[in-house]
């Protein structure tokens, strides 16, 4: 019975800890008295709370606040240099390294160029990415609460394994491995769309929904979910819409079927299309699309370039399709498009918008929302870091 007793106390000491933590990081500044209206405890408890927060330099007192007569309240902020968080974002072009700290800055970045197409070159630029930073930041190594892996493919996240990625032609990679080779950190690996939906989750366009789906289209389309405010992930992989059928006709994909969305929405199939419309001597400033990126195209349909227009247009309507099968299944109340059309300077949201409509069940399209990313490729150092973070500093308590 004591010991019971002893062990819910000891329970109750780090909630009201962890409690105090977040409140203070969600307020940024916090005085001492606040925080004991907030949180209902003792003044005496937060005062013991908070002085060992400060021991461990968690918090700071950051400044002496304004006096309603008689003492000053010393106001508290987060010690954003306690912990940091490495993020690499893996592509086939190279690495993307940041060092981000607690209040989700990224503070240190390199990038490597350097095409990865198979496992000795992706282990070789984990070790390159950990080595820099182990030398760069050698006094605060010890910081480190976790290292974040972002990589196109599919994935088994609890197990770190890479199970297949046709980008990085990898297959049943152990990520864990090749971390632990260099550093004794906990590594989270991430497919690239849950890492960038979580960015424009915590901290851009999605901020205001608890069920969105994110949509990566460019060399092929991926997709990610937060259901009810937590990132949806099956244990090996899932949610590839860019290989889901949406008309039984069309260039092989290689899946090995044809008609997959993704074979005919994104880079390929606008250079392929842009190509056709060229030759049928459509209207365009292009004499051939070989060697042009999905974003030339877009730019230049914002400069009413006919043939361009038309490209984009068309897979306006075929990535309307898509997404309706995802509102019939989901009802998300948000759907990000991420990749180079957020580029897109006309009103291709319209276009997309029309096609899900004629394609999608009426009650689930009227309240539906389709906003382009607010960051880009630049959401996935973010959505990463906050992830780690809330997985092992700022643990969300429901009391
Ligand atoms: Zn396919």
């Amino acid at each position: 019975m004591g010991q019971n007793l002893k062990l819910d106390q000891e329970k109750l000491k780090i909630l009201n800890r962890q409690n105090i933590l977040n409140i203070i990081r969600n307020s940024k500044e916090i005085s001492r008295g606040d925080l004991t209206e907030k949180t209902g405890l003792s003044p005496t408890t937060v005062s013991t709370i908070t002085n060992e927060l400060m021991e461990n330099n968690m918090i700071a007192e950051i400044c002496v606040g304004e006096s309603s007569g008689g003492r000053k309240p010393i106001i508290f902020g987060l010690n954003k240099h306690a912990k940091y968080v490495i993020t690499i974002r893996l592509t086939y072009r190279g690495a993307i390294l940041d060092l981000v700290d607690m209040e989700c800055n990224p503070i240190y970045r390199k990038e490597f160029k350097e095409y990865l197409d198979n496992e000795i070159k992706v282990r070789k630029m984990i070790s390159t990415c950990l080595e820099n930073i182990m030398s760069d930041f050698s006094e605060n190594v010890e910081r480190i609460v976790g290292i974040g892996i972002s990589v196109p493919g599919v994935i088994d996240y609890k197990d770190n394994l890479v199970i297949y990625s046709s980008r990085l032609h990898l297959s049943n990679f152990d990520m864990g491995d090749a971390v632990r080779s260099v550093i004794d950190k906990k590594t989270y690996i991430f497919k690239d769309t849950d890492s960038m939906i979580l960015g424009e989750y915590y901290f851009g366009e999605g901020r205001e929904y608890k069920d969105l789906v994110y949509i990566l289209v460019e060399n092929g389309i991926g997709m990610s979910y937060v259901n009810s405010g937590k990132l949806f992930r099956l244990p090996r992989g899932g949610f590839e819409l860019g290989h889901t059928t949406i008309t039984s006709t069309g260039p092989k994909c290689q899946c090995g079927s044809v008609g997959c969305l993704g074979m005919l929405v994104s880079e390929m199939p606008a250079l392929l299309r842009l190509n056709e419309l060229i030759k049928e001597g459509m209207e365009t400033s292009f004499s051939q699309a070989s060697n042009l990126n999905y974003i030339d195209i877009i730019r230049a349909s914002n400069n009413d370039d006919k043939a361009s227009r038309q490209v984009i247009e068309e897979q306006a309507e075929k990535l309307g399709i898509g997404m309706a099968n995802i509102v019939n299944l989901l009802n998300p109340e948000l759907i990000i498009i991420g990749g180079p059309l957020i580029y897109s300077k006309w009103d291709l949201i319209s276009c997309i918008k029309k096609s899900i409509k004629k394609h999608a069940l009426e009650p689930y399209t009227d309240k539906l929302n389709i906003k382009f990313s607010k960051f880009g490729h630049e959401s996935s150092p973010l959505g990463m870091a906050n992830f780690i973070l809330e997985d092992e500093v700022f643990i969300p308590i429901n009391i």
